[in-house]
């Protein structure tokens, strides 16, 4: 896969966020593209990549937005002095992963977050899939429990995690990152989304239970922005089909590992939306989040 690093200067950080992330108040992209470049992923079928992607293939670059600290600095400040700081709830990233390898060389995520520490918002969602994030425990446990780490574990199976995602993290190093974000004390939801094919819902949930405070599942249908039109059009059924996999816009063991979680920690589990967005309640609305 050939690489692109063309830096593009924030003209702003914050961007203002609805639809499947309603409660949230805004986005933070440290990037525009994604090197992860996971066969499921909806912003394939985006504007952002159809605009920015200059003809290349999702997943071959990476756009590092240089400045966006400052610009960050810049917008939080405002919120502060509006006395609405608290209010601001933010979602750390929605079409990017704010620790890709990128994220080695140009640390923009992490000059984002000490801005972030120095006016911390109502809450800070961070949504990744990268043991890089252990890098910054020190600056995301200064934000206490304003700040949660949202971490993508979408099975169990590792063979299956390469066949969907070879370019993401194995299963065993998420399963140790999560490890050592729980022991740095800092408050871990784990993002089941999409839910891939799993060994079986005692086992996979037993492990889920073991590695998260908090845990979210997600699938295609309900997850993709589309009911699973973005999906029908990437790998992803061509992928199910050749692994004999099933009907990829299928629900039912999604739906089973769901309410098994939700019998075991209650409202601590979460489905599709309401469960990413349950966090931001607690900041928009005062919705109490056990
Ligand atoms: S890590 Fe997230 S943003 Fe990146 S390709 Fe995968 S799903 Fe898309």
């Amino acid at each position: 896969m050939s690489e692109t690093h063309s830096p593009r200067p924030a003209s702003g950080a914050l961007t203002q966020t609805g639809g499947f992330l309603t409660g949230f108040t805004h986005t933070l992209q440290p990037y525009i593209g994604c090197r992860f470049g996971c066969d499921y992923c909806y912003v394939q079928e985006s504007t952002v990549h159809r605009f920015h992607g200059g003809g290349l293939t999702w997943g071959e670059y990476v756009h590092p937005r240089t400045g966006i600290a400052e610009k960050l600095a810049v917008e939080l400040a405002r919120f502060e002095k509006r006395g609405t700081l608290d209010q601001v709830a933010i979602f750390m990233s929605s079409t990017t992963d704010p620790y890709q390898g990128a994220e080695r060389r140009w640390g923009l995520t992490r000059a984002c977050l000490e801005v972030l520490g120095e006016r911390p918002p109502g809450l800070l969602v961070i949504q990744t899939r990268s043991p890089l994030v252990e890098r910054d425990f020190d600056l995301i446990r200064t934000l206490g429990d304003r700040a949660w780490l949202s971490f993508t574990l979408e099975t169990d199976l590792d063979e299956v995690r390469r066949t969907v995602t070879p370019h993401c993290p194995s299963v065993a190093q998420r399963l140790e990152t999560l490890k050592v974000a729980l022991a740095a004390g800092i408050n871990v939801q784990v993002a089941v989304s999409p839910c891939l094919p799993f060994s079986s819902v005692e086992t996979f949930g037993a492990l889920l239970l073991e590695h998260g405070d908090r845990v979210v599942v997600d699938t295609y249908a309900s997850g993709d922005g589309g009911g699973g039109k973005r999906t029908a059009k990437t790998a992803i059924p061509a992928a199910y089909a050749a692994q004999n996999w099933g009907d990829w816009r299928a629900e039912d063991q999604a739906q089973a590992l769901y309410e098994w979680l939700r019998m075991q920690i209650g409202e601590r589990a979460g489905w599709s939306q309401a469960g990413f967005t349950a966090l931001a309640r607690t900041v928009t609305e005062g919705t109490p989040c056990s």
